[in-house]
Protein backbone atom coordinates (compact mmCIF):
# COMPACT_ATOMS: atom_id res chain seq x y z
CA UNK A 1 0.00 0.00 0.00
CA UNK A 2 1.13 3.46 -0.77
CA UNK A 3 0.87 5.84 1.54
CA UNK A 4 -0.04 8.61 -0.38
CA UNK A 5 -3.04 6.70 -1.51
CA UNK A 6 -4.06 5.24 1.94
CA UNK A 7 -6.26 7.22 4.95
CA UNK A 8 -4.21 7.18 7.44
CA UNK A 9 -5.22 10.38 9.35
CA UNK A 10 -2.36 10.40 12.43
CA UNK A 11 -1.88 13.43 15.20
CA UNK A 12 0.90 15.13 15.72
CA UNK A 13 -0.36 16.17 18.95
CA UNK A 14 -1.79 14.44 21.83
CA UNK A 15 -5.70 14.36 21.66
CA UNK A 16 -6.99 15.71 25.18
CA UNK A 17 -9.71 13.65 25.84
CA UNK A 18 -7.18 10.58 26.13
CA UNK A 19 -6.41 9.05 29.65
CA UNK A 20 -4.04 5.88 28.64
CA UNK A 21 -1.32 5.23 25.94
CA UNK A 22 -3.03 2.46 24.30
CA UNK A 23 -6.34 5.20 23.30
CA UNK A 24 -3.68 8.18 22.70
CA UNK A 25 -1.76 5.78 20.56
CA UNK A 26 -4.73 4.63 18.49
CA UNK A 27 -6.42 8.65 18.40
CA UNK A 28 -2.59 9.37 16.98
CA UNK A 29 -2.09 6.31 15.02
CA UNK A 30 -5.14 7.21 12.99
CA UNK A 31 -6.62 3.89 13.83
CA UNK A 32 -10.07 4.69 15.36
CA UNK A 33 -12.25 7.55 15.66
CA UNK A 34 -15.19 8.61 18.24
CA UNK A 35 -18.71 8.83 16.78
CA UNK A 36 -20.01 8.76 20.14
CA UNK A 37 -19.19 8.25 23.75
CA UNK A 38 -17.51 4.91 23.75
CA UNK A 39 -18.89 4.12 20.10
CA UNK A 40 -15.83 3.99 17.42
CA UNK A 41 -15.19 3.95 13.84
CA UNK A 42 -12.57 1.93 12.95
CA UNK A 43 -10.07 3.39 10.23
CA UNK A 44 -8.30 0.75 7.68
CA UNK A 45 -4.76 0.57 10.08
CA UNK A 46 -7.19 -0.04 13.38
CA UNK A 47 -9.42 -2.47 10.88
CA UNK A 48 -6.14 -4.40 9.65
CA UNK A 49 -5.23 -4.75 13.61
CA UNK A 50 -9.21 -5.78 14.37
CA UNK A 51 -9.01 -8.38 11.78
CA UNK A 52 -5.73 -10.20 12.50
CA UNK A 53 -6.68 -10.73 16.35
CA UNK A 54 -9.99 -11.65 15.11
CA UNK A 55 -8.56 -14.28 12.88
CA UNK A 56 -6.16 -15.49 15.90
CA UNK A 57 -8.91 -16.33 18.25
CA UNK A 58 -10.86 -17.62 15.07
CA UNK A 59 -7.93 -20.37 14.55
CA UNK A 60 -7.78 -20.93 18.26
CA UNK A 61 -11.70 -21.76 18.35
CA UNK A 62 -11.33 -23.54 15.56
CA UNK A 63 -8.25 -25.70 16.46
CA UNK A 64 -10.27 -26.64 19.83
CA UNK A 65 -13.36 -27.59 17.81
CA UNK A 66 -15.55 -24.63 18.52
CA UNK A 67 -17.63 -24.02 15.24
CA UNK A 68 -19.00 -20.65 14.01
CA UNK A 69 -22.06 -19.40 13.50
CA UNK A 70 -23.42 -15.41 13.12
CA UNK A 71 -26.05 -14.30 15.72
CA UNK A 72 -27.90 -11.43 14.96
CA UNK A 73 -27.02 -7.92 17.28
CA UNK A 74 -30.75 -7.38 16.98
CA UNK A 75 -32.51 -9.79 19.60
CA UNK A 76 -36.28 -10.09 20.89
CA UNK A 77 -36.76 -9.57 24.23
CA UNK A 78 -38.90 -12.50 25.24
CA UNK A 79 -36.14 -14.63 25.31
CA UNK A 80 -34.62 -12.49 27.81
CA UNK A 81 -37.96 -12.58 29.70
CA UNK A 82 -38.37 -16.28 29.97
CA UNK A 83 -34.28 -16.59 31.40
CA UNK A 84 -35.77 -14.11 33.78
CA UNK A 85 -32.68 -11.57 33.05
CA UNK A 86 -34.88 -9.11 31.34
CA UNK A 87 -35.44 -7.46 34.13
CA UNK A 88 -32.27 -8.24 35.83
CA UNK A 89 -29.90 -6.90 33.16
CA UNK A 90 -30.55 -2.65 34.02
CA UNK A 91 -29.64 -0.08 32.30
CA UNK A 92 -26.64 -1.55 30.63
CA UNK A 93 -29.09 -3.33 27.67
CA UNK A 94 -29.83 -0.31 25.09
CA UNK A 95 -33.38 -1.47 24.93
CA UNK A 96 -35.40 -0.63 21.10
CA UNK A 97 -39.01 -1.03 19.92
CA UNK A 98 -39.94 -1.72 16.99
CA UNK A 99 -42.37 0.07 14.64
CA UNK A 100 -45.18 -3.04 15.79
CA UNK A 101 -44.39 -2.12 19.65
CA UNK A 102 -42.65 -5.07 19.81
CA UNK A 103 -39.48 -4.75 22.12
CA UNK A 104 -36.45 -5.47 21.42
CA UNK A 105 -32.85 -5.15 22.32
CA UNK A 106 -28.79 -4.72 21.16
CA UNK A 107 -27.66 -7.84 22.12
CA UNK A 108 -24.97 -7.75 25.14
CA UNK A 109 -24.29 -11.56 25.64
CA UNK A 110 -25.91 -14.14 23.65
CA UNK A 111 -26.78 -16.84 26.09
CA UNK A 112 -30.46 -17.02 25.61
CA UNK A 113 -30.28 -16.75 21.91
CA UNK A 114 -27.73 -19.68 21.61
CA UNK A 115 -30.17 -21.69 24.11
CA UNK A 116 -33.22 -21.34 21.85
CA UNK A 117 -31.42 -22.23 18.70
CA UNK A 118 -30.25 -25.28 20.24
CA UNK A 119 -33.16 -26.56 21.80
CA UNK A 120 -35.18 -26.21 18.84
CA UNK A 121 -32.50 -28.70 16.85
CA UNK A 122 -30.79 -31.09 19.26
CA UNK A 123 -32.81 -33.43 20.85
CA UNK A 124 -30.71 -36.33 21.35
CA UNK A 125 -27.48 -37.01 23.40
CA UNK A 126 -26.21 -38.12 20.56
CA UNK A 127 -25.68 -35.21 18.81
CA UNK A 128 -23.39 -33.78 22.01
CA UNK A 129 -21.17 -32.17 22.96
CA UNK A 130 -21.59 -28.84 20.38
CA UNK A 131 -19.42 -25.51 21.39
CA UNK A 132 -20.39 -23.02 19.40
CA UNK A 133 -19.43 -19.63 19.00
CA UNK A 134 -19.52 -16.28 16.89
CA UNK A 135 -17.44 -13.30 16.32
CA UNK A 136 -20.08 -10.37 16.99
CA UNK A 137 -20.63 -6.51 17.77
CA UNK A 138 -22.44 -6.47 21.23
CA UNK A 139 -23.88 -2.98 23.21
CA UNK A 140 -23.80 -2.40 26.78
CA UNK A 141 -24.41 0.65 28.00
CA UNK A 142 -21.63 1.34 30.17
CA UNK A 143 -22.37 3.47 32.86
CA UNK A 144 -18.57 5.15 32.59
CA UNK A 145 -17.45 4.14 28.79
CA UNK A 146 -13.85 5.41 28.90
CA UNK A 147 -10.06 4.04 27.78
CA UNK A 148 -10.80 4.16 24.14
CA UNK A 149 -11.98 0.76 23.10
CA UNK A 150 -10.92 -0.75 25.90
CA UNK A 151 -14.20 0.06 27.79
CA UNK A 152 -16.30 0.54 25.20
CA UNK A 153 -20.55 0.54 24.79
CA UNK A 154 -20.35 -0.71 21.22
CA UNK A 155 -17.17 -3.47 21.01
CA UNK A 156 -16.47 -6.63 19.36
CA UNK A 157 -16.38 -10.00 21.50
CA UNK A 158 -15.94 -13.91 20.38
CA UNK A 159 -18.27 -15.57 22.37
CA UNK A 160 -18.42 -19.59 22.45
CA UNK A 161 -21.19 -22.17 23.98
CA UNK A 162 -20.72 -25.29 25.21
CA UNK A 163 -23.82 -28.17 25.80
CA UNK A 164 -23.05 -30.97 27.02
CA UNK A 165 -24.67 -34.10 28.46
CA UNK A 166 -23.11 -34.49 31.82
CA UNK A 167 -21.10 -32.49 33.89
CA UNK A 168 -18.01 -34.17 33.56
CA UNK A 169 -18.02 -33.56 29.51
CA UNK A 170 -18.97 -29.68 30.47
CA UNK A 171 -15.77 -29.83 32.51
CA UNK A 172 -13.91 -31.28 29.48
CA UNK A 173 -15.60 -28.73 27.03
CA UNK A 174 -14.35 -25.80 29.89
CA UNK A 175 -10.94 -27.26 29.30
CA UNK A 176 -10.88 -27.56 25.90
CA UNK A 177 -11.57 -23.29 26.21
CA UNK A 178 -8.87 -22.54 28.52
CA UNK A 179 -6.29 -24.11 26.31
CA UNK A 180 -7.73 -22.55 23.19
CA UNK A 181 -7.28 -19.30 25.48
CA UNK A 182 -3.77 -19.70 26.66
CA UNK A 183 -2.33 -20.00 23.06
CA UNK A 184 -4.60 -17.26 22.17
CA UNK A 185 -3.35 -14.64 23.78
CA UNK A 186 0.44 -16.30 23.22
CA UNK A 187 -0.08 -16.25 19.52
CA UNK A 188 -1.18 -12.29 19.82
CA UNK A 189 1.82 -11.30 22.01
CA UNK A 190 0.60 -10.85 25.12
CA UNK A 191 1.16 -12.77 28.48
CA UNK A 192 -2.26 -13.49 29.91
CA UNK A 193 -2.70 -14.96 33.47
CA UNK A 194 -5.99 -17.15 33.99
CA UNK A 195 -7.37 -15.86 37.96
CA UNK A 196 -10.27 -17.58 39.41
CA UNK A 197 -13.45 -15.85 39.21
CA UNK A 198 -16.48 -15.17 40.89
CA UNK A 199 -18.75 -17.91 39.72
CA UNK A 200 -21.90 -16.49 41.92
CA UNK A 201 -25.12 -17.88 43.02
CA UNK A 202 -24.11 -20.86 40.96
CA UNK A 203 -20.52 -22.19 42.46
CA UNK A 204 -18.10 -23.86 41.26
CA UNK A 205 -14.32 -23.45 40.71
CA UNK A 206 -15.29 -22.99 36.86
CA UNK A 207 -14.79 -19.91 36.48
CA UNK A 208 -11.83 -17.54 35.03
CA UNK A 209 -10.88 -14.30 33.94
CA UNK A 210 -7.47 -14.13 31.59
CA UNK A 211 -5.72 -10.85 32.74
CA UNK A 212 -2.77 -9.11 30.83
CA UNK A 213 -0.74 -7.02 33.48
CA UNK A 214 -0.06 -3.85 32.45
CA UNK A 215 -0.51 -0.48 35.10
CA UNK A 216 -3.35 1.38 33.64
CA UNK A 217 -5.27 -1.96 34.02
CA UNK A 218 -9.40 -1.84 35.57
CA UNK A 219 -8.28 -4.51 38.20
CA UNK A 220 -5.72 -5.07 41.12
CA UNK A 221 -4.40 -8.28 40.50
CA UNK A 222 -2.35 -10.46 42.83
CA UNK A 223 -0.11 -14.02 41.64
CA UNK A 224 2.54 -15.82 41.62
CA UNK A 225 5.60 -15.23 39.91
CA UNK A 226 6.12 -19.34 39.27
CA UNK A 227 3.51 -18.13 35.67
CA UNK A 228 6.14 -17.64 33.92
CA UNK A 229 8.12 -20.98 33.82
CA UNK A 230 4.77 -22.47 31.91
CA UNK A 231 4.34 -22.56 28.32
CA UNK A 232 1.23 -21.48 26.97
CA UNK A 233 1.32 -22.87 23.87
CA UNK A 234 0.12 -26.38 24.75
CA UNK A 235 0.39 -28.45 22.13
CA UNK A 236 -2.62 -31.34 23.06
CA UNK A 237 -4.57 -32.68 20.21
CA UNK A 238 -8.49 -33.36 19.59
CA UNK A 239 -9.29 -36.31 22.53
CA UNK A 240 -6.15 -35.85 24.45
CA UNK A 241 -6.93 -35.51 28.46
CA UNK A 242 -6.25 -31.47 28.86
CA UNK A 243 -7.20 -32.17 32.70
CA UNK A 244 -3.72 -32.32 33.55
CA UNK A 245 -2.85 -29.17 31.75
CA UNK A 246 -5.45 -26.88 33.73
CA UNK A 247 -4.41 -28.50 37.03
CA UNK A 248 -1.08 -27.46 36.27
CA UNK A 249 -2.21 -23.83 35.20
CA UNK A 250 -4.80 -23.46 38.27
CA UNK A 251 -2.45 -24.72 40.79
CA UNK A 252 -0.67 -21.25 40.85
CA UNK A 253 -2.38 -18.59 42.62
CA UNK A 254 -3.95 -15.77 40.99
CA UNK A 255 -6.61 -13.89 41.70
CA UNK A 256 -7.80 -10.27 41.06
CA UNK A 257 -9.30 -7.68 43.70
CA UNK A 258 -12.49 -9.07 43.96
CA UNK A 259 -11.80 -12.94 44.97
CA UNK A 260 -8.31 -11.97 46.92
CA UNK A 261 -8.33 -11.38 50.59
CA UNK A 262 -5.05 -10.98 51.87
CA UNK A 263 -5.80 -12.46 55.42
CA UNK A 264 -7.56 -15.29 54.30
CA UNK A 265 -5.28 -16.57 51.38
CA UNK A 266 -3.92 -20.68 50.61
CA UNK A 267 -0.36 -19.19 50.02
CA UNK A 268 1.53 -16.45 51.44
CA UNK A 269 0.20 -13.18 50.53
CA UNK A 270 3.11 -11.43 50.78
CA UNK A 271 5.50 -13.24 48.19
CA UNK A 272 2.74 -12.34 45.91
CA UNK A 273 3.27 -10.07 42.89
CA UNK A 274 0.90 -7.09 43.01
CA UNK A 275 0.00 -5.51 39.82
CA UNK A 276 -2.88 -4.05 37.78
CA UNK A 277 -4.58 -6.18 34.63
CA UNK A 278 -7.25 -5.95 31.72
CA UNK A 279 -9.51 -8.66 31.91
CA UNK A 280 -9.63 -9.71 28.04
CA UNK A 281 -11.15 -13.06 28.39
CA UNK A 282 -13.85 -14.57 30.58
CA UNK A 283 -14.66 -18.57 30.84
CA UNK A 284 -17.45 -19.62 32.88
CA UNK A 285 -19.29 -23.05 33.62
CA UNK A 286 -22.71 -22.73 34.62
CA UNK A 287 -24.46 -26.08 34.43
CA UNK A 288 -28.12 -25.60 33.89
CA UNK A 289 -28.71 -22.05 34.30
CA UNK A 290 -30.22 -20.84 30.96
CA UNK A 291 -30.85 -24.52 29.82
CA UNK A 292 -33.62 -25.04 33.00
CA UNK A 293 -35.45 -22.04 32.81
CA UNK A 294 -35.56 -22.20 28.62
CA UNK A 295 -36.20 -26.43 28.69
CA UNK A 296 -32.99 -26.97 26.55
CA UNK A 297 -33.24 -30.60 27.11
CA UNK A 298 -32.15 -33.97 25.43
CA UNK A 299 -32.92 -37.68 25.57
CA UNK A 300 -29.93 -39.20 27.54
CA UNK A 301 -28.74 -43.10 26.60
CA UNK A 302 -31.10 -44.35 29.37
CA UNK A 303 -33.68 -42.09 27.50
CA UNK A 304 -34.57 -40.19 30.32
CA UNK A 305 -34.58 -36.11 29.29
CA UNK A 306 -32.25 -34.35 31.27
CA UNK A 307 -31.10 -30.27 31.18
CA UNK A 308 -27.65 -29.69 28.97
CA UNK A 309 -24.79 -28.51 30.97
CA UNK A 310 -23.51 -25.06 29.54
CA UNK A 311 -20.72 -23.21 29.50
CA UNK A 312 -19.99 -19.42 27.82
CA UNK A 313 -16.35 -18.22 26.99
CA UNK A 314 -15.77 -14.78 25.69
CA UNK A 315 -12.91 -13.24 24.32
CA UNK A 316 -13.11 -9.02 24.23
CA UNK A 317 -12.19 -8.99 20.57
CA UNK A 318 -11.59 -4.67 20.24
CA UNK A 319 -10.38 -4.66 24.05
CA UNK A 320 -7.45 -6.50 22.84
CA UNK A 321 -6.39 -4.19 20.32
CA UNK A 322 -6.13 -1.75 23.27
CA UNK A 323 -4.53 -4.07 25.37
CA UNK A 324 -1.59 -5.35 23.09
CA UNK A 325 -0.80 -1.76 22.99
CA UNK A 326 -0.45 -1.19 26.91
CA UNK A 327 1.55 -4.37 26.64
CA UNK A 328 3.75 -3.38 23.44
CA UNK A 329 4.46 0.38 23.09
CA UNK A 330 7.47 3.14 24.08
CA UNK A 331 7.67 6.60 23.86
CA UNK A 332 7.84 6.84 20.06
CA UNK A 333 4.69 4.86 19.56
CA UNK A 334 3.00 1.47 19.27
CA UNK A 335 5.56 -1.83 19.02
CA UNK A 336 2.95 -4.27 17.03
CA UNK A 337 4.12 -8.31 17.63
CA UNK A 338 4.53 -9.84 14.27
CA UNK A 339 1.60 -11.52 14.21
CA UNK A 340 -1.17 -9.05 14.82
CA UNK A 341 1.08 -5.83 12.89
CA UNK A 342 -0.92 -4.34 10.12
CA UNK A 343 1.64 -4.08 7.81
CA UNK A 344 5.26 -6.14 8.47
CA UNK A 345 7.49 -3.72 6.65
CA UNK A 346 7.40 -0.07 6.77
CA UNK A 347 9.39 1.21 2.87
CA UNK A 348 10.31 4.73 3.16
CA UNK A 349 11.79 6.68 0.27
CA UNK A 350 13.99 9.02 1.89
CA UNK A 351 14.11 11.62 -0.80
CA UNK A 352 11.05 11.56 -3.16
CA UNK A 353 12.39 14.06 -5.72
CA UNK A 354 14.85 11.96 -6.08
CA UNK A 355 14.30 9.56 -9.72
CA UNK A 356 17.11 7.61 -9.26
CA UNK A 357 16.00 7.20 -5.15
CA UNK A 358 12.40 6.54 -6.05
CA UNK A 359 12.99 3.94 -8.74
CA UNK A 360 14.88 1.88 -6.16
CA UNK A 361 12.07 2.11 -3.56
CA UNK A 362 9.25 1.18 -6.21
CA UNK A 363 11.80 -1.47 -6.83
CA UNK A 364 12.00 -2.52 -3.92
CA UNK A 365 8.12 -2.15 -3.12
CA UNK A 366 7.39 -4.52 -6.09
CA UNK A 367 10.12 -7.20 -5.09
CA UNK A 368 8.65 -7.59 -1.42
CA UNK A 369 5.08 -7.16 -2.73
CA UNK A 370 5.48 -9.87 -5.39
CA UNK A 371 6.68 -11.85 -2.48
CA UNK A 372 3.99 -12.10 -0.39
CA UNK A 373 5.14 -8.97 1.75
CA UNK A 374 2.31 -6.74 3.30
CA UNK A 375 4.31 -3.24 2.66
CA UNK A 376 3.51 0.42 3.88
CA UNK A 377 5.44 2.30 1.27
CA UNK A 378 5.90 5.89 2.55
CA UNK A 379 6.25 7.62 -1.10
CA UNK A 380 5.33 10.96 -0.07
CA UNK A 381 7.33 14.02 -0.26
CA UNK A 382 8.53 14.91 3.32
CA UNK A 383 11.09 14.94 4.78
CA UNK A 384 13.39 11.73 6.53
CA UNK A 385 12.58 12.57 9.97
CA UNK A 386 8.76 12.87 9.54
CA UNK A 387 8.87 9.62 8.12
CA UNK A 388 11.03 8.25 10.57
CA UNK A 389 8.47 9.50 13.28
CA UNK A 390 5.59 8.06 11.65
CA UNK A 391 6.83 5.27 10.94
CA UNK A 392 7.63 4.66 14.67
CA UNK A 393 4.56 5.91 16.19
CA UNK A 394 2.39 2.96 13.85
CA UNK A 395 4.92 0.76 15.37
CA UNK A 396 5.35 -1.72 12.23
CA UNK A 397 7.92 -5.06 13.24
CA UNK A 398 10.70 -3.59 10.34
CA UNK A 399 11.44 -0.28 9.07
CA UNK A 400 12.91 -0.26 5.60
CA UNK A 401 15.03 2.95 4.54
CA UNK A 402 16.32 3.88 1.47
CA UNK A 403 17.71 7.53 0.52
CA UNK A 404 20.54 8.72 -2.04
CA UNK A 405 23.37 8.59 0.29
CA UNK A 406 23.16 4.76 1.39
CA UNK A 407 22.35 3.77 -2.47
CA UNK A 408 25.85 5.51 -3.82
CA UNK A 409 27.34 2.54 -1.60
CA UNK A 410 24.63 0.22 -2.65
CA UNK A 411 23.19 -0.11 0.81
CA UNK A 412 19.78 0.63 2.64
CA UNK A 413 18.96 0.45 6.07
CA UNK A 414 16.79 -1.92 7.98
CA UNK A 415 15.70 -1.18 11.76
CA UNK A 416 13.69 -4.13 13.79
CA UNK A 417 11.16 -1.30 15.41
CA UNK A 418 11.20 -3.80 19.17
CA UNK A 419 14.83 -3.85 19.46
CA UNK A 420 15.73 -0.44 17.70
CA UNK A 421 18.61 -2.48 16.13
CA UNK A 422 19.45 -0.85 12.72
CA UNK A 423 21.81 -2.75 9.95
CA UNK A 424 22.72 -1.41 6.65
CA UNK A 425 22.56 -4.05 3.73
CA UNK A 426 22.48 -4.41 -0.20
CA UNK A 427 18.62 -4.20 -1.32
CA UNK A 428 18.83 -7.79 -2.33
CA UNK A 429 20.23 -9.45 1.47
CA UNK A 430 17.37 -6.90 2.85
CA UNK A 431 14.35 -9.00 0.74
CA UNK A 432 16.28 -12.15 1.27
CA UNK A 433 15.39 -11.15 5.36
CA UNK A 434 12.08 -9.66 5.27
CA UNK A 435 10.67 -12.75 3.11
CA UNK A 436 12.40 -15.58 4.69
P1 LIG B 1 -15.84 -6.32 32.70
O1 LIG B 1 -15.69 -6.95 34.05
O2 LIG B 1 -14.56 -5.78 32.12
O3 LIG B 1 -16.99 -5.36 32.60
P2 LIG B 1 -17.52 -8.46 31.90
O4 LIG B 1 -17.29 -9.41 33.01
O5 LIG B 1 -18.72 -7.63 31.90
O6 LIG B 1 -16.25 -7.52 31.74
P3 LIG B 1 -17.92 -10.56 29.98
O7 LIG B 1 -19.39 -10.48 29.98
O8 LIG B 1 -17.24 -11.70 30.60
O9 LIG B 1 -17.33 -9.20 30.52
O10 LIG B 1 -17.44 -10.36 28.46
C1 LIG B 1 -16.38 -11.07 27.84
C2 LIG B 1 -15.23 -10.16 27.46
O11 LIG B 1 -15.68 -9.04 26.71
C3 LIG B 1 -14.52 -9.54 28.66
O12 LIG B 1 -13.55 -10.44 29.18
C4 LIG B 1 -13.88 -8.31 28.05
O13 LIG B 1 -12.63 -8.64 27.46
C5 LIG B 1 -14.84 -7.92 26.95
N1 LIG B 1 -15.66 -6.75 27.35
C6 LIG B 1 -16.65 -6.72 28.30
N2 LIG B 1 -17.17 -5.50 28.39
C7 LIG B 1 -16.51 -4.71 27.49
C8 LIG B 1 -16.59 -3.34 27.12
N3 LIG B 1 -17.47 -2.52 27.67
N4 LIG B 1 -15.75 -2.88 26.15
C9 LIG B 1 -14.85 -3.71 25.57
N5 LIG B 1 -14.73 -5.01 25.88
C10 LIG B 1 -15.54 -5.52 26.84
MG1 LIG C 1 -15.94 -10.78 33.56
Amino acid sequence: MRLSRYFLPTLKETPAEAQIASHRLMLRAGMIRQGAAGIYSWLPLGLKVLKKIEQIVREEQDRAGAQEVLMPTIQSSDLWVESGRYDDYGKEMLRIEDRHGRQMLYGPTNEELITDIFRKEIKSYRDLPKNLYHIQWKFRDEIRPRFGVMRGREFLMKDAYSFDLTEEDGRKSYNSMFVAYLRTFARLGLKAIPMRADTGPIGGDLSHEFIVIADTGESEVFFDKAFDALDPMIDAGAGDDLQPIVDEWTSIYAATDEIHKPDNCPVDASKLVTGRGIEVGHIFFFGEKYSAPMGASVQGPDGETTNVQMGSYGVGVSRLVGAIIEACHDADGIVWPESVAPFKVGLMNLRAKDDECTAACDKMYAELTKAGVDVLYDDRDQSAGAKFANMDLIGLPWQLAIGPRGLKNGVVELKNRGSGERVELSPEDAVTKLTG
